[in-house]
Parts: C-alpha cells; structure tokens; sequence
C-alpha cells in the first residue's frame, strides 16, 4: 500500500518515516533527500534544486514528477512506497493520481502531521542533519549520543543551509501558500489521519502506527 506524509517542514516527518516503512515493510521517498543527494554528488539536477533549495522555493513540478515517477518504477516500490515530501503542490498531486491511476497503483493512506508555526521555527533552526544517511537530530530534543556525530552511520551532523533562520521563514511561507492546499486536494480522495505533532517523538510515532494498523 501506498502511503504519503504530510506535514510542513519540520513537523516530523523524516524522524518518524522508519519507523512507519519498518512496519509497513516499504521504502521511503525523501524528495528532499533524492534532491541532496544529487547536490553532494554535484549532478546538472542538484545545480538547478539547489537554486531553489536555498531561496526555500519548490523545485519546478515537473521535475519532481519525473524522479518521483521513475523512483516508483523501481521493484522495491511495487507493493507500495511511503511518498515523504511529496506531493506538494495540488500540480504534483494531480499528476501522481494521473500516474497511479495508469500504473494500476493507489495511496491508501495519509498521514498528516499537525504542528504550529512558532514550534516549526525552533525545530528547523536546531535540526542538524546527517547528509550521509539522512537521519536528522536537533540540538535540544533529540541531540545525537556523540555530539557532531551520526549514531547511525557515523558521519559528521551538520546544519543544512536551507535551515537558517532566514530561509526558514521563506520555506513556511512556501508550505502556507502552495503546500497546505493539497491537503484539501487529498481529503475527498483517500482516508487522511492527521496527529498532533507537538507531542514527544515516541508519543507521534506510537500514534501514527496505530492510525495505519488500527
Ligand atoms: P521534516 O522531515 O518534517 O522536515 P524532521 O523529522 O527533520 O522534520 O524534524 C525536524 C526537527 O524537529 C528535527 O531536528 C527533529 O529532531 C525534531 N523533531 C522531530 N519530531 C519532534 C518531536 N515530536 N518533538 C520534538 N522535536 C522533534
Ligand atoms: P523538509 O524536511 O524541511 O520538509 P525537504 O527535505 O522535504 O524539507 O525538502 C527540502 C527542499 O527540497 C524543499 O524546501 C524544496 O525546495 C525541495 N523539495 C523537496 N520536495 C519537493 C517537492 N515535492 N516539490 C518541490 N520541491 C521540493
Ligand atoms: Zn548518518
């Protein structure tokens, strides 16, 4: 089964996706990690994500339709994938109906992680993130075990350059006018679990399982 997070950023949704992939027994779908990875690996597609990356704007429609589209085309997605950051336009939701809709495929759930606008702030500024593995931390709440260092592959934890306080504010902006609209997109069309994301990591994650098992 098909399953997409929702949530502005910050709300939770890289810390929580293991989590819900173990369980579900399906790979995650970072665009934003796709899209770093292609920065770090210095590729044509990283050059034009990071003009957009870093002024907190969306990378163009189509381009993420593409790499979202041949991403599901993989034989670990065939029996459903966990879509994090994505879709977020009501352009890019149009088009993965359109996709699912001729690959005979279908999102049964979607989880939307709800939390207020001053708390997305202070998590986006102390995010730290592993560019290696992904895995994020934040300074207060959930520091790693070796201050700098990844405990889950133990590459360095550095602050990315699209959470300064500046592109932040840019990136919230964002989600409120193009994002959020999506999820009034979604509502009528598939079964949406929304969680109060303000609550301690365990407590989302325990929630947020039990919502796609119960
Ligand atoms: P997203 O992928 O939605 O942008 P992340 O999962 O990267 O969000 O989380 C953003 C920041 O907030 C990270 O620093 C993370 O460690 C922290 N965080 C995530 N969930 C919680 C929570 N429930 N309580 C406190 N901090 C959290
Ligand atoms: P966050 O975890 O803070 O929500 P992401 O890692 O998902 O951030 O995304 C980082 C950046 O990558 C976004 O601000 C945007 O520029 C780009 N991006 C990621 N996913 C998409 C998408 N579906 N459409 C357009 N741009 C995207
Ligand atoms: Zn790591």
């Amino acid at each position: 089964m098909g399953v997409i997070l929702f949530g502005p950023p910050g709300a939770g949704k890289g810390t929580q996706a293991a989590a819900i992939c173990e369980a579900m027994s399906i790979p995650h779908i970072s665009t934003g990690d796709i899209f770093r990875k292609h920065l770090k690996e210095g590729t044509e597609l990283g050059q034009l994500a990071k003009s957009y990356i870093n002024k907190g704007q969306l990378v163009p429609d189509q381009v993420v339709c593409d790499i979202v589209a041949s991403r599901l085309t993989e034989p670990d997605c065939a029996a459903g994938s966990l879509l994090d950051g994505f879709p977020r336009t009501v352009p890019q939701a149009e088009m993965l109906n359109t996709w699912l809709t001729q690959n005979q495929r279908s999102v049964g759930a979607v989880i939307n992680i709800q939390v207020d606008f001053d708390i997305l702030v202070a998590r986006l500024s102390g995010r730290r993130t592993c560019l290696a593995c992904g895995a994020t931390y934040h300074i207060d709440n959930n520091p790693p075990p070796i201050a700098g260092r990844c405990d889950k592959c133990e590459s360095e934890v550095v602050q990315r350059d699209d959470d300064s306080v500046e592109t932040v504010r840019a990136r919230l902006d964002t989600y409120a006018k193009d994002t959020a609209p999506v999820l009034a997109w979604l509502e009528p069309r598939t079964v949406v679990h929304t969680i109060d994301g303000s609550q301690a990591i365990q407590t989302v994650r325990s929630k947020i399982l039990s919502a796609i098992q119960g």
